[in-house]
């Protein structure tokens, strides 16, 4: 099984890159931030706890992440592995990720780090609230202390996916085709078709 990891600021083009990543490998694309919208309209009580923290951009605790995709690992069958996008977005989510993977003899295949200025995470979130109207999108404190929380609590799993040679960037500035033709370029070597 692959387990890739889309990685990325707020607004980077993650969830906009997935389906063709997914595609490409047969993979089952997890947005750890779709699941718990997904909580959110169901009103359950997770998802209650869950609005307050996204609605004030923190992160929800680590634990309630880890339980969906161990939950998911568990349960989908029929894929050749997973796209994690915006899962591990902490050292500890992170540790935990490794954990469960060498549970099962596996390990992370390769980080997607898809890169924009913090400039442009603002103009982008701006213009997807327009379309999408994600409550966390509407305020700009929000985005700020979202933009805060990626430096400070995501961005060190840089430095942990480097020392495991694990980390792949890839410039997310430009059109989404130009991005996914990127994207799908710096992939092809795990490709399974390609000729030895
Ligand atoms: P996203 O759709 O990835 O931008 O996620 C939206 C929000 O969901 C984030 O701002 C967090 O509040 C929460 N969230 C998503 N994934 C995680 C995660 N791995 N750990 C903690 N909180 C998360």
């Amino acid at each position: 099984m692959k387990y890739f990891i889309l990685f990325g600021p707020p607004g980077a083009g993650k969830g906009t890159q997935a389906a063709a990543i997914a595609e490409r490998f047969n993979l089952r694309h997890v947005s750890t931030g779709e699941l718990l919208r997904n909580e959110i309209a169901s009103g359950s009580e997770l998802g209650v706890m869950a609005k307050k923290l996204i609605d004030a951009g923190s992160l929800v605790p680590d634990e309630v992440v880890e339980g969906m995709i161990e939950a998911l690992f568990n349960a989908v069958t029929g894929i050749d592995g997973f796209l994690l996008d915006g899962f591990p977005r902490t050292t500890a989510q992170a540790e935990v990720l490794d954990d469960m993977l060498a549970k099962r003899g596996e390990s992370v295949t390769s980080v997607i780090s898809l890169m924009i200025p913090d400039e442009l995470v603002r103009e982008r979130i701006r213009h997807r609230a327009t379309i999408e109207g994600r409550t966390d999108d509407a305020s700009d404190e929000t985005i700020s202390n979202r933009i805060a929380t990626y430096h400070k609590k995501t961005e060190p799993l840089v430095a942990y996916y480097k020392e495991r040679d694990k980390y792949m960037v890839i410039d997310g500035v430009g059109t989404i085709e130009e991005v996914r033709e990127r994207v799908l370029s710096a992939l092809e070597p795990f490709s399974k078709d390609r000729p030895e």
